[in-house]
C-alpha cells in the first residue's frame, strides 16, 4: 500500500474506533496509593523501633543504619513480592528530560539450583549502574564510568505494572565516583535544604520560636497532545522529533476557541479516567483535567505536593501519559510545539515554601502589609526573579520551548514578577516610606440572584506574565511541556536561599542597633524594592511596547533563543549562587551547561536532517507523481485539441524546485564544523539552521495546498487534530 493509501485507510479506521473496555474503576479509598510502599505500609510491615528510625530519615534526612535498611529491605520485598514483582529498579534523573533504570531480579539460586529470592540493604541503598552512556558533561572520562544510584528514602518505593510483569521501583539519586552529582534529584534536594537553613535564619530573626524544617512544594500543570497513533506513526518528524516538520494550517484552527474547556471526546475521556486510575494506585493525586485551548490539547493538574515528591511524580505521570496513550491507540505528544500555527504546550510550576509551624510563607491572609514574613518571603522571590532571571530563563531552555516561548500564546522570554494589583500597592508603599492598608477584594456582585455572591480575589491574573503570583503561590509559567520541573525549582529555591540570606545579613545588621523586628523588616524590605522594583510587571507581557520597555528602561534581558540563555550558566554570578548555597559546585554547573548545549545542538542537527530526509524522500516524489498525472493528462487532452491552464503545473514545478534547492542548502549547512565556541555553535543552529529549515518547509507547506490531496504522503494538520 502506498502512503497515500495508508492516510486514506488511517481515516476510516480511526473513524470506526470504539474507545478500549476499560474495567468499571474500584473506589478511590480502595484503590489511592495500593501500589506505594509507603509510611503506613511501612507501619504496618516493620519493628517499632525500625520505623521510627525510618521515619526520622524521611522527615529530617538523618542517615538510616545498616540494620534498619536489612529490615526496610526485607519488608520491601516481601510487600513487593506480594504484589507480583520479580525485579526491582533504582529509578533515577539523569540530566535529560527523561528517567533511566536499571532492572535486576529478586531472584538468586541456592546450593541445590532451587531459587530463593533475596533483597538485601545494601542492593536497597546502592545501585551501580554502568552510567558512561548517560550525560555527564565531562564530569566522567568514558573510561572511568562507575556511577551509584542511591535510595531516596524520602520519596516511597512503587511498583509499576505492565501486560507482562510487576517491577519494584525505588526512587534514587544518581552520582559519579567521586560523588558529583549527575541527576536531577541531588540539586533540588540540596537547593530544598538551602532554601530550609535560609528561611530559618529569616523567621528566627524575626522572633519565632518554634520553627520546623521548609519545605517547598510544586503543584504542575501539564499540557499535552493526543493524536491518534495512525496519523503519528506515518509522520517520521512525529515519531522522531516530536513534532511536525511540515504542515499547512488548517482553514479551522483554533480560531473558533470552541475547544478550550468543550466537552472531552469520549474516547479521551475513556483515557483520562483509564490514566488516573493508575496515577491514584501511584499515590499521585491527580485532580484537574480539561480540553486545552488547541484542538486535540489537554491538561491535567496533580493536586500539589512536596517538591522532591512532585518531581518524581510528575516523571512519572509524563511517561504514564504516553504508556497510557498507546494503550488507547493515541500517541501522547509532550513537546511544546507539536503544530506550527496552534498553540502550543506549557507547564505551568505552581511552587510555594512552608513549613508544619508558620503554615505557607507566600501566603498573604487577607492583610497582607501586616504579615511580615510573608512579605520577607514574598519580597525575597522578586529580589530573586530580578537576580537571577536571565538564569531563570535558562533552567526552562530547550530548543522545543523556544518555539513556543514570546509567541502569542506563552510567556516572553523576559523574566518579570506579576504580582497583582494589591500586592504591587503594598510593595510599591513600601519602596516609598509609607505603608497603607491593603485594599480587601470587594465582592463580586453578578446581578444573579440565583448565583451566590462569592469574595473576589484580591488581585486579576494575568496569562501574559512569565512568573505571576496566584494568591499563595508563584506559577511559574514559561517551563515547557516537556521538561522536567526539577530545574526549575532548584532554580527557585536556590535564588529564593540566595535572596533570604541576604534579608538575614540586613536584618541582623539593624537589629544589631537596637531597630525593633517589624521596623527593621520594613527598612529591609524598602531597600530590597529600592533595587529591584524593576522587575514587577503588571501590563501586557506579549505587547512589543514591553518588549521594549523591559530591556531599555527596565534593563531586564530579553533572551528570545535557547542559544542566547544557556550561557547563563556560565555567569559569574551565576555560579558564585550555586556554590554559595552549596547546591551545585562549579564544576557540577559547567557539566550543566554542557549536557544542555549538547542536547540542543543535538535537536537542532536531528530535526534538520529529518527535513532533508522527508522534503526529499516524500515530500518531492509527491509533487513529481502529480506533475507527472498533470502532464499525461494534459497530453491525452492535447490528442482532443484541449489546452489544460497549465498554471497549477508551473506553480507546482516552481515550488518542488525552489525546495530541493533549499533543502541543497540545508544540507551544505549542516556540514558546517568549525565552530570556536559552544556559544557560537547553538548560535548558528538557532540562526542558520533553523531558519533554512523554515524556508523548506515554506516550500513545503506551499506544495500542500498544490499536490491532489489523495497523493500527499503526509497526514494533514485537518485531520491529525479534528479526527478522534
Ligand atoms: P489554574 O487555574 O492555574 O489552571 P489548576 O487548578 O489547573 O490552576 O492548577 C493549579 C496547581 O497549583 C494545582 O496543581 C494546585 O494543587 C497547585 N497549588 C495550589 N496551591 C499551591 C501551593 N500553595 N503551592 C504549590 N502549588 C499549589
Ligand atoms: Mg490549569
Amino acid at each position: 500500500m502506498s502512503r497515500n493509501q495508508a492516510r486514506v485507510q488511517a481515516v476510516s479506521q480511526i473513524v470506526n474506533r470504539k474507545p478500549i473496555d476499560v474495567t468499571m474503576p474500584e473506589p478511590l479509598s480502595k484503590i489511592w496509593a495500593s501500589d506505594v510502599f509507603n509510611l503506613s505500609k511501612m507501619e504496618e510491615a516493620l519493628s517499632k523501633n525500625a520505623f521510627k528510625a525510618l521515619k526520622t530519615t524521611v522527615q529530617t534526612g538523618a542517615p538510616l543504619d545498616a540494620a534498619t535498611a536489612d529490615v526496610v529491605a526485607a519488608a520491601m520485598k516481601d510487600w513487593a513480592l506480594s504484589k507480583g514483582a520479580k525485579f526491582f529498579s533504582h529509578i533515577f534523573y539523569p540530566m535529560t528530560n527523561a528517567t533511566a533504570e536499571k532492572h535486576d531480579g529478586f531472584i538468586i539460586t541456592n546450593s541445590d539450583g532451587n531459587q530463593i529470592t533475596e533483597f538485601t540493604g545494601s542492593l536497597l541503598i546502592k545501585g551501580e549502574p554502568d552510567g558512561s552512556s548517560f550525560p555527564n558533561g565531562s564530569l566522567r572520562m568514558t573510561n572511568a564510568a562507575r556511577g551509584y544510584t542511591a535510595w531516596d528514602p524520602t520519596s516511597p518505593a512503587y511498583i509499576m505494572h505492565t501486560d507482562n510483569g510487576s517491577t519494584l521501583m525505588i526512587p534514587s539519586v544518581f552520582m559519579s565516583w567521586t560523588g558529583e552529582a549527575l541527576d536531577k534529584k541531588i540539586p533540588l534536594l540540596r537547593s530544598n535544604s538551602a532554601m530550609n537553613k535560609a528561611g530559618q535564619r529569616v523567621l528566627s530573626l524575626m522572633g519565632e520560636t518554634d520553627v520546623a524544617a521548609l519545605n517547598s512544594s510544586c503543584g504542575a500543570e501539564q499540557e499535552y497532545f493526543l493524536i491518534d497513533s495512525n496519523f503519528a506513526n506515518s509522520r517520521p518528524d512525529l515519531l522522531l522529533a516530536g513534532r511536525t516538520l511540515f504542515g499547512s494550517s488548517p482553514a479551522k484552527g483554533q480560531q473558533f476557541d470552541d475547544h478550550y474547556f468543550a466537552a472531552i471526546p469520549e474516547r479521551v475521556q475513556v483515557f483520562m479516567q483509564d490514566l488516573e486510575d493508575k496515577l491514584y494506585r501511584l499515590g499521585i493525586p491527580a485532580k484537574t483535567h480539561h480540553n486545552e485551548v488547541a484542538p486535540g490539547q489537554f491538561e491535567i493538574a496533580p493536586y500539589y505536593e512536596a517538591a522532591n515528591i512532585a518531581s518524581d511524580h510528575q516523571q512519572l505521570l509524563m511517561t504514564l501519559l504516553k504508556l497510557t496513550a498507546k494503550r488507547h491507540g493515541f500517541v501522547c505528544l509532550l513537546h511544546e510545539k507539536p503544530f506550527a500555527g496552534v498553540n502550543g504546550s506549557g507547564k505551568h510550576v505552581n511552587w510555594s515554601v512552608g513549613n508544619a509551624t508558620q503554615g505557607n510563607l507566600l501566603d498573604p491572609g487577607s492583610t497582607p502589609h501586616d504579615n511580615i514574613n510573608f512579605l520577607l518571603f514574598c519580597g525575597a522571590v522578586i529580589r530573586g526573579v530580578h537576580l537571577f532571571g536571565p538564569l531563570l530563563r535558562a533552567v526552562i531552555a530547550s530548543a522545543s520551548n523556544d518555539h513556543r516561548l514570546g509567541a502569542n500564546e506563552a510567556p516572553p522570554a523576559i523574566l518579570s514578577v506579576y504580582l497583582g494589583d494589591q500586592l504591587e500597592r503594598v510593595f510599591n508603599d513600601i519602596k516609598e516610606g509609607k505603608l497603607l492598608k491593603s485594599e480587601v477584594g470587594g465582592f463580586m456582585d453578578l446581578g444573579l440572584s440565583q448565583i451566590l455572591k462569592f469574595e473576589r480575589d484580591p488581585g486579576d491574573r494575568n496569562r501574559t506574565s512569565p512568573f505571576a503570583f496566584t494568591g499563595n503561590r508563584f506559577e511559574f509559567r514559561a517551563v515547557g511541556s516537556s521538561a522536567s520541573v526539577s530545574g526549575p525549582l532548584v532554580a527557585m529555591n536556590t535564588m529564593l536561599a540566595d535572596s533570604l540570606n541576604w534579608i538575614a545579613d540586613k536584618l541582623e545588621a539593624e537589629l544589631a542597633t537596637g531597630t525593633s523586628k517589624p521596623v527593621a523588616a520594613i527598612k529591609v524590605l524598602k531597600e530590597l524594592m529600592e533595587g529591584h522594583s524593576n522587575v514587577i510587571f503588571g501590563g501586557d507581557g506579549y505587547s512589543s511596547e514591553w518588549h521594549r520597555i523591559a530591556v531599555e528602561e527596565r534593563g531586564l534581558k530579553n533572551l528570545p533563543t535557547s542559544a542566547d540563555a544557556l550561557p547563563a550558566f556560565r555567569d559569574e554570578a551565576v555560579v558564585k549562587l550555586f556554590s554559595s548555597t552549596g547546591v551545585l559546585t562549579p564544576v557540577e554547573l559547567a557539566s550543566r551547561f554542557e549536557v544542555y548545549s549538547e542536547q540542543y545542538l543535538l535537536s537542532i542537527e536531528v530535526e534538520a536532517k529529518l527535513v532533508v530526509d522527508m522534503a526529499t524522500t516524500m515530500i518531492y516524489p509527491a509533487a513529481v507523481e502529480y506533475l507527472s498525472q498533470i502532464a499525461s493528462t494534459a497530453s491525452s487532452m492535447a490528442a482532443l485539441n484541449i489546452t489544460l491552464d497549465s498554471s497549477v503545473a508551473s506553480a507546482v514545478a516552481g515550488e518542488a524546485n525552489a525546495m530541493m534547492a533549499a533543502v541543497a542548502t540545508l544540507s551544505a549547512a549542516l556540514d558546517a564544523h568549525d565552530f570556536d565556541s559552544t556559544e557560537a555553535h547553538m548560535q548558528y543552529a538557532a540562526s542558520t539552521l533553523r531558519s533554512l529549515m523554515v524556508e523548506v518547509r515554506g516550500h513545503a507547506d506551499t506544495l500542500e495546498t498544490l499536490v491532489a490531496d489523495d497523493l500527499w504522503p503526509l497526514p494533514k494538520y485537518s485531520e491529525m487534530l479534528f479526527i478522534k
